[in-house]
């Protein structure tokens, strides 16, 4: 037990760590999960200190000119700050540029010095590979509070959880429920203050509201997914698939955009298709008010079979703007054994359906794995003339093998790295399960898909 037994003042301190990575880009990212967990707590009578690292609307950035301020696109994406840094030992051989994405470290510790007493920090975590920025961002915390009990959670901690327990934290969850961090800080004698709770707005939704701005709003109508595709972590994340009510995810939506002026709404469901009669249809058709005031964008792809004739009608009539398509591979012996998600036809389809609908090409991605163990070049080459003839515009998803998936066993057979030891050699950067014969055809796709992007991404 420490000194914050039954602390007077209930101050938390939640941490969206760096990324570090070779590339890093604000394709709607933000920490969903930890703006919950902010929400929940405070909701329950905690005062939130969020610090995320990725804040590119920190008001005191402005005193770090040296820093390049970031390229921002359209729809609220855009590039992050960035710093280089050296290159982790292992991954001395990628000649890139590695970086710490976010921002200076020494904002970093005037935020954690800022909370005087905290009573705990709670730190999440994303990529696997991502793990020097959570190790980091621990490191200091604990220089700065050397008392306070640092929580870490997330999806680094979930899957990699043994090695996640060297990041000296004290505690480390892989439960994604905000109910069990409220239990472990009562287990620390932290409780909430009933004071605080009743001046908590009166809502659950992710605490948006503490970053110091809102380019978008990410909304996850629905947790979990039923498919059980093998390279895909989500069931062991979230084994269950739940659908949210439409009404409350329509009414989520509203709120932002009538208290905050939001327009761009970036879904981060990984079946937002499924069920649509009495899910994606009724959110819809309930914001018909709104269509033309706001925007929705689907990175994390939605499934080619849910895209029916009405259904994309509704989606471009309600103004989705970025549609990703979850193709991953031509070939249907692919998607027998892999997936299950395509058949044959069904994309070619999905994309006469979006067409008629009114979308243009450049609303239109499909996602193309690539670098799975036993994956051959030429099937990554063929889906890429398919995505081509289809009019739409190719997206290379380079496989990270990820620990409790299918496929792990197989990738951690394949791969010249330790995947096993190393959650590094986890980066896709590496195409860790592709040989050098393989490897060396990257720069060739990467240039067809260049060239259909050139002919489409611009069109007017
Ligand atoms: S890849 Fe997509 S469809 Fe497959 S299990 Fe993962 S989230 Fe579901």
């Amino acid at each position: 037990m420490t000194c914050h037994n039954l602390h007077p003042a209930p101050d938390l301190i939640l941490v969206n760590p760096w990324i570090y990575d070779f590339a890093a880009f604000d394709l709607w990212a933000k920490p969903l999960g930890l703006l919950y967990i902010a929400s929940y707590l405070r909701q329950a009578g905690f005062g939130i200190h969020l610090i995320d690292c990725l804040d590119i609307h920190h008001p005191k950035l402005k005193a770090y000119s040296s820093i390049p301020s970031p390229v921002r696109r359209r729809f609220g994406t855009g590039k992050f700050l960035r710093q280089k840094i050296p290159v982790p030992r292992v991954l001395a051989d990628v000649k890139r540029s590695y970086c710490r994405y976010g921002i200076p470290v020494d904002l970093y510790r005037e935020e954690l010095a800022a909370v005087k007493e905290p009573a705990a920090i709670i730190m999440t975590s994303l990529m696997t590979y991502w793990y020097p920025g959570v190790h980091e961002a621990i490191r200091i915390a604990k220089e700065i509070h050397p008392d306070v009990p640092v929580i870490m959670g997330g999806i680094y901690a979930g899957l990699c959880y043994e090695h996640a327990k060297r990041a000296g934290a004290d505690i480390v969850t892989v439960s994604r429920e905000p109910e069990s961090l409220l239990m472990i800080l009562k287990e620390r004698g932290i409780f909430a203050s009933e004071n605080r709770a009743g001046s908590a707005p009166h809502h659950f939704y992710p605490a948006f509201d503490l970053l110091h701005g809102i380019d978008y709003i990410c909304i996850a109508s629905s947790t979990g997914c039923p498919f059980r595709c093998q390279y895909c972590a989500s069931h062991f994340l979230r084994p269950e698939f739940v659908q949210r009510k439409p009404e409350e995810v329509s009414a989520e939506i509203v709120y932002w955009h009538k208290t905050f002026g939001i327009r761009d709404f970036a879904f981060y469901d990984d079946a937002l298709l499924i069920s649509s009669e009495t899910h994606i249809v009724p959110i819809l058709q309930s914001l018909e008010k709104y269509w033309g005031s706001i925007r929705f964008h689907t990175p994390n792809a939605v499934h080619i079979k849910g895209i029916s004739q009405k259904i994309a009608n509704l989606m471009y009539r309600a103004g989705f703007k970025t549609i990703r398509l979850g193709l991953e591979s031509y070939d249907i012996s692919f998607h027998r054994v892999l997936d299950k998600k395509v058949a044959e036809g069904e994309f070619e389809q999905a994309v006469r359906y979006l067409f008629e609908a009114g979308f243009k090409n450049n609303e239109i991605g499909a996602y193309i794995l690539m670098g799975l163990p036993d994956q051959p070049v030429e099937s990554v080459r063929e889906t890429v003339r398919l995505v081509d003839r289809a009019g739409v515009i190719p997206y290379l998803a380079e496989y990270s093998p990820l620990p409790h998936t299918e496929l792990w066993d197989q990738a951690v057979k394949k791969s010249g790295y330790d995947l096993v030891s190393e959650p590094l050699f986890h980066n896709n950067t590496l195409i860790p399960c592709w040989d050098d014969s393989q490897k060396k055809e990257i720069p060739g796709l990467k240039s067809m898909v260049y060239e259909v992007r050139k002919r489409y991404a611009y069109k007017a």
